[in-house]
């Protein structure tokens, strides 16, 4: 028999403590650990703990609800995100319901939302250095829209010309091989359909709601957006807001949660080590079986994932483009449409984008409004100190609206862009990415799974959210159970 000295025990001990650390470092603490806070991450956590899974949430900002952020702190609360909640958004009412939240009607927050009754005395439009009212617009000689479009507004013209004629009828038509070749740029149909150079810096570039510019948003996804909004108009013109702003919801969807979110807690790193996944966060590394990732492509960029995915879904995470949005809040502390007699939303050619007057207040008082710039004009609006942007649009104000200018007092500046953990408001595919990966974008890589608005295949925005936490869930109860 061998004797064993004492350097070997505590060698051999020492050798078995770490693999038992290892061991214990692998072994998976939940079922599932959901990246991301916002409804889609929420949803997932939610049905999976009902189901019995152990489940915990990590949340990177210091507060729940991701592109669902109500301004709390501007009078009345405009919604920074998520705004309007559709008809037909049958989860997100059912949540509504569920959590005992009240729905109130839509509150506008474009022009297109305002009813088309209230539009021309709510709306005004500052183009070429001239005010004009709607029934100006049709004969206006700065007008570059073909005549069957003149009465469109701006805002519309795009939509307007390609739904005339929308060959998508079904909402996952947008994703067959047959649906390429629509995947082209906007603004090549556009100029096939007889649109000007100046009628689509007019119709597409100005204050763009879908893309970053007329050359890189694909018409497929407007044909896209315009088969869901067919279909979403089923029920009518039917809109509704949160009362109290939509930010409630997930809040109330995260209370419900039998494990806290962990809040101001980024992940870095995830791991798929074939036993389950190793997750790095800011506070430690966690270990779990499955994994679902519910942020948006501009933020998943920043979070290494081992092994890599697989080229096209890689490609989507690197290179999906995401709409812009920068807004600049101000309180109201005047009339000033009373003084100057014109609509208090302006919509504008000018730095300044679209100032937007919410009738939010006690008997539709208005007592906040925000400049609202997008596309192009955001990224150069980004490009500028928050104090210069506020002072540009000051002057640019003084000189086009002189009471406005009297009457508005700044109180914050915010840009989706520059959010580190959103990077854009929702996915707007450029030329060729439907094709090159929004059937790959989505599917499970080894044990991490994928959600969020731009994974959705029927729907779009908050109700989009919510479908693609349907499919995640399915999918991680099937390999988890
Ligand atoms: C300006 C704007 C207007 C909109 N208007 C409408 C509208 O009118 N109607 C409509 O239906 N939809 C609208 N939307 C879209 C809607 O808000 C979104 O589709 C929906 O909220 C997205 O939810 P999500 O769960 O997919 O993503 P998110 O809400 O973005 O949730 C992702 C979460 O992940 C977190 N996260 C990111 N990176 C990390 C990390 N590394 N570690 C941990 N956590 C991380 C984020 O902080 C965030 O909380 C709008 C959005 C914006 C921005």
């Amino acid at each position: 028999m061998s004797t064993v000295n004492r350097r070997q025990v505590v060698g051999g001990l020492g050798a078995l403590s770490l693999m038992s650390n290892r061991l214990r470092a692998n072994t998976p603490r939940w079922d599932v650990i959901v990246v991301g806070a916002g409804i889609s991450g929420l949803r997932t956590a939610l049905e999976l703990e009902t189901q019995g899974l152990t489940v915990k949430v990590l949340e990177a900002r210091n507060r729940i609800g991701g592109r669902l952020y109500t301004h709390d702190d501007v009078p009345n609360g405009p919604e920074a995100g998520g705004s309007v909640i559709g008809g037909l958004y049958a989860r997100v009412q059912d949540t509504i319901k569920r959590f005992g939240l009240d729905l109130e009607p839509m509150r506008p927050r474009e022009p297109l939302e305002n009813p088309p009754n209230e539009l021309q005395e709510r709306v005004v439009f500052h183009l070429k250095g001239r005010y004009l009212r709607f029934d100006d617009w049709p004969t206006f000689d700065g007008n570059p829209f073909p005549q069957a479009f003149r009465s469109t507004p701006p805002w519309s013209l795009d939509l307007a010309m390609l739904g005339a004629n929308n060959p998508l009828e079904q909402l996952d038509d947008w994703l067959t091989p047959q649906a390429s070749k629509y995947d082209v740029p906007l603004a090549t149909t556009l100029k096939q359909m007889g649109l000007s150079d100046a009628g689509i810096a007019m119709g597409v570039a100005l204050n763009q709601a879908y893309g970053q510019s007329p050359t890189t948003v694909s018409t497929l996804h407007l044909l896209q957006l315009l088969a869901w909004a067919k279909h979403q108009r089923q029920r009518g013109d039917v809109y509704f807001h949160i009362k109290g702003g939509n930010q409630r919801m997930p809040e109330a969807m995260a209370k419900a949660l039998k494990e806290p979110v962990e809040q101001s807690c980024p992940v870095f790193a995830l791991h798929d080590h074939g036993k389950g996944v190793t997750v790095e966060t800011a506070h430690g590394a966690l270990e779990a079986k499955r994994v679902l990732v519910s942020v948006p492509c501009t933020a998943l960029r920043h979070i290494k994932i081992t092994p890599e995915p697989p080229r096209a879904q890689r490609l989507g995470i690197d290179t999906l483009t995401y709409s812009t949005s920068t807004q600049v809040l101000f309180r109201v502390d005047d009339a000033y449409w009373e003084q100057d007699g014109l609509p208090p939303t302006i919509w504008s050619d000018t730095e300044i984008g679209q100032l937007l007057a919410f009738p939010y207040g006690p008997a539709g008082a208005t007592q906040s409004a925000s400049l609202w710039i997008s596309g192009v004009a955001a990224l150069e609006a980004d490009k500028l100190s928050h104090s210069a942007l506020v002072e540009r649009s000051m002057a640019v104000l003084k000189r086009i609206r002189p009471k406005a200018a009297k009457a508005l007092t700044p109180i914050k500046v915010f840009s989706w862009q520059q959010e580190r953990y959103t990077g854009g408001t929702w996915a707007s595919w450029a030329p060729g990415q439907i094709t090159a990966f929004a059937n790959q974008i989505s599917q499970i890589h080894g044990r991490i799974h994928f959600a969020g608005e731009h994974t959705a295949r029927l729907e779009r925005g908050m109700e989009g959210a919510m479908e693609s936490a349907d499919r995640a869930i399915l999918e991680l109860l099937e390999r988890t159970l």
